[in-house]
């Protein structure tokens, strides 16, 4: 993980209940965050209130798992990063693999969506990663740096806006498979994409910016993986509903 901040992310996907979230909760309050490690966990947009009204762990932030990319109108079902802040949500995860694939989320709108948050005070987990075939295909690096690219494209080179973003690669075919990247092709892909930040933005922008890796992260495979010079954290699905979460936290002191 290198000098930065570890930081692990829990999505929690379209899951709970009040009381499977009140039980997560409970063991998320009694949990210890080492004093280097980031913790945000996210919740469905239904929960997100229950979750802040039961949380006491102080190391511990909520995020929304996606938001609109305007403020408040006529834009039925959807939510704004307006009422993020107004919430007091400091963070949101845009352009995750299912919304990318499911919901068609280009990579333009999640860079415009990237913006909006920003500038309304919520720090963004922004999300890229390559299909199995593009893999296959030998397009890894241009697919990843092509979606990063798009949100180059709006933050430049300002640090300050950098400063609140952290890169989420999730290699899609890692997503909810259980089949995780080895170690050697999860450091070759954060490598790539942070000499490409240097490249493109500036080297204090590479050296600062989170890289986390997502994609069958679990108790068991956190290890290894958080000991890479490039891997700077973790955004755990599946694991992040069980107690192993606990231990995924822990490999990052
Ligand atoms: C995710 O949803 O971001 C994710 C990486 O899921 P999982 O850990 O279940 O593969």
């Amino acid at each position: 993980g290198g000098s930065r901040t570890f930081f692990v992310g829990g999505n929690w996907k379209c899951n709970g209940t009040i009381s499977s979230v009140d039980k997560l909760i409970d063991a998320l309050n009694s949990a210890s965050i080492p004093q280097n490690v980031e913790v945000v966990i996210a919740p469905t947009s239904l929960h997100i209130a229950r979750a802040q009204e039961k949380l006491q762990n102080k190391g511990i932030e909520i995020s929304a798992q996606n938001a609109w990319v305007k403020g408040n109108g006529a834009y039925t079902g959807e939510i704004s990063a307006d009422m993020l802040a107004d919430a007091g949500l400091k963070w949101v995860i845009l352009g995750h693999s299912e919304r990318r694939s499911l919901c068609h989320e280009s990579s333009q709108v999640v860079a415009e969506k990237t913006v909006y948050c920003l500038k309304q005070g919520v720090k963004v987990i922004v999300c890229i990663g390559e299909t199995l075939a593009q893999r296959e295909a030998g397009d890894t690096s241009k697919v990843v740096t092509e979606q990063l690219g798009e949100v180059a494209k709006s933050l430049g080179s300002d640090a300050s806006q950098w400063k609140q973003v952290v890169v989420a690669y999730e290699p899609v075919w890692a997503i909810g498979t259980g089949k995780v990247a080895t170690a050697d092709q999860a450091q070759e892909v954060h490598q790539t994409l942070r000499s490409w930040l240097s490249s493109n933005t500036s080297s204090e922008i590479a050296q600062s910016t989170r890289i986390i890796y997502g994609g069958s992260v679990s108790a068991k495979n956190c290890t290894e993986l958080a000991s890479l010079p490039d891997v700077d954290g973790f955004l755990v699905g599946g694991a992040s509903l069980k107690p192993e979460f606990a231990d995924i936290i822990k490999s990052g002191s």
